[in-house]
């Protein structure tokens, strides 16, 4: 150990008998990636294998709910940052918020406290990052291929797939890093976000596979409200033709567009002469998803394996938590559906997989209700740096240690914002414990409430709101809702427009 590194525990751990290594910490975030298609997860339809995050999983903590607060992508990485809810750092919805970066994050703390930090790839939060030595994101959205990223506000062009890209600017930051320093690295994939464009290698991956479908793929909605019956985010009506890989993809280079096209073209072509309607043409465009969506996790899972491997070769692992994880579910097809949003399982539940070694036992699984806003407690828990007193999350150390406090959180506050918006999912907010879910939607004209009992009906189909048997149940959970709205401090009603708006998007640099 150098000298420089010893004092710096010692700094860390100035109490302690003995200098100790803070853990350096690998956050990988993937956006949009269902539990459902992570095969450590044992899902029932066997979409694919995802050796690599398997591997973590075998190594680690297999988290069985790890839910959001906010199921979509901007608000989800303000939780992941701040350790709080989405009124209290100010992200609401992606479709006008804006990061206030001067505001406490866990990447400067660590900073502060002598960490490198990094982050490459998706970051989504429009303000420029805060609190990164590195930083290197995709503008916006990003793209699949040949995307434009910006490095430390500087306009920078890449050729490849982005996958691929930001595996590799994440190493190469790896190996130049100051070796004599604890890091983090957040290492966020824009896959397997809308379009789903896999990479070329993964073309055909599946050799044009049948996939099961869901028996929910053809729901009608019955059991449910207005807002389930008139979201805008079916795979038969939504869905468009540059999702379903009907049109050219614009950054593609020549040599990129002949590959993808001598794919796609000839099955399009089968496709259009087909002429499909009704539930087969259903089935063909969820087909087609699967390909799309599950071709580019596996370039995730492959990015996984790459960095694990590094890890392993540099002598990094013993020392290191990695994290993998989703900014929140996705659906497959069930009840007919893409996207998240709501509050039901599929979309509320993302994938959590931790290794600790030395610290977290090999191959278990945790079914507490865990949340992406107790990372920021975990890893200032982790390098032994005071957590702030105001943070809504807590940290999972002690799970990860196989000890679940006997006050972690029975019950789970969730709240989405975005409407109008993109697939118009109502706004509605409710409370999740281990058996049951209380949702309100509470707009003027889709304002109801509903009840759903997870043991009995698993798949969320039946409300049981104000059913005679459930009137305890119904009563205990309005309880516990407005404790914790009012623990929480959840502004009601919503806060005005002008305020979610008060830090008005700005655009992009332009490229240089
Ligand atoms: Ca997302």
């Amino acid at each position: 150990m150098s000298l420089r590194l010893t004092s710096f525990a010692l700094l860390l751990f100035g109490t302690q008998a003995f200098a100790q290594k803070p853990p350096n910490i690998v956050f990988i975030f993937s956006d949009d990636h269902a539990y459902q298609a992570v095969s450590a997860y044992g899902h029932p339809l066997k979409l694919l294998e995802t050796p690599n995050l398997d591997r973590i999983a075998k190594e680690g903590m297999r988290f069985d709910r790890c839910l959001v607060p906010n199921s979509i992508c901007g608000p989800s990485r303000a939780c992941v940052l701040t350790g709080k809810y989405n009124h209290a750092n100010g992200f609401y919805n992606n479709t006008n918020s804006r990061f206030d970066g001067t505001q406490f994050t866990f990447p400067k703390l660590l900073q502060k406290a002598g960490y490198q930090t990094a982050i490459v790839g998706k970051w989504h939060l429009i303000s420029d990052p805060t609190g990164f030595n590195y930083w290197h994101i995709l503008p916006g959205q990003g793209v699949y291929y040949n995307p434009p990223m910006i490095k430390n506000g500087e306009r920078v062009k890449h050729e490849g797939y982005t996958t691929d890209i930001i595996t590799d600017v994440s190493l190469d930051w790896l190996n130049k890093r100051d070796k004599d320093k604890p890091f983090l690295l957040m290492c966020q994939h824009k896959a397997p976000h809308r379009e789903w464009s896999p990479a070329l290698r993964h073309l055909g991956h599946d050799k044009d596979r049948k996939y099961p479908e869901p028996d929910t793929l053809f729901d009608d909605y019955a059991g449910r409200g207005k807002a389930e019956r008139e979201q805008d985010m079916t795979i038969a009506k939504t869905m468009n033709a540059s999702d379903l890989k009907l049109t050219t993809l614009a950054t593609h280079t020549p040599e990129q567009k002949k590959e993808w096209d001598a794919y796609y073209e000839p099955r399009n072509k089968a496709f259009r002469e087909a002429k499909l309607e009704g539930k087969d043409l259903v089935r063909w465009k969820y087909n087609r998803y699967m390909h799309d969506y599950l071709g580019c996790i596996r370039a995730v899972d492959e990015s996984v394996g790459k960095v694990l491997d590094y890890l392993e070769r540099e002598k990094l692992s013993e020392n290191t938590i990695v994290v993998y994880c989703s900014d929140q579910g996705f659906y497959l097809g069930e009840h007919g559906w893409f996207d998240k949003r709501w509050i039901f399982e599929e979309s509320v539940r993302t994938p959590l997989l931790v290794r600790w070694p030395g610290k977290t036992k090999p191959g278990t699984t945790n079914a507490n209700l865990v949340s992406n806003i107790d990372f920021a407690s975990t890893f200032l828990e982790a390098a032994g740096v005071e957590t702030p007193k105001d943070l809504h999350g807590k940290s999972l150390g002690p799970i990860l240690k196989g000890e679940t406090p006997a006050d972690w959180r029975k019950s789970f506050y969730y709240h989405y914002y975005e409407f109008p918006g993109p697939h118009s999912v109502r706004k509605h907010y409710g409370v999740v414990t281990d058996r049951y879910k209380l949702v309100r939607f509470y707009e003027p004209g889709v304002d109801y409430w509903e009840l759903f009992d997870l043991k009995s009906d698993p798949k969320e189909l039946t409300s049981v709101f104000d059913k005679a048997e459930y009137a305890a149940v119904q009563k205990e959970l309005e309880t516990e809702l407005a404790r914790l709205r009012k623990e929480l401090k959840v502004p009601d009603p919503d806060p005005p427009e002008t305020e979610i708006k008060a830090n008005p998007k700005k655009k992009d640099p332009k490229p240089k």
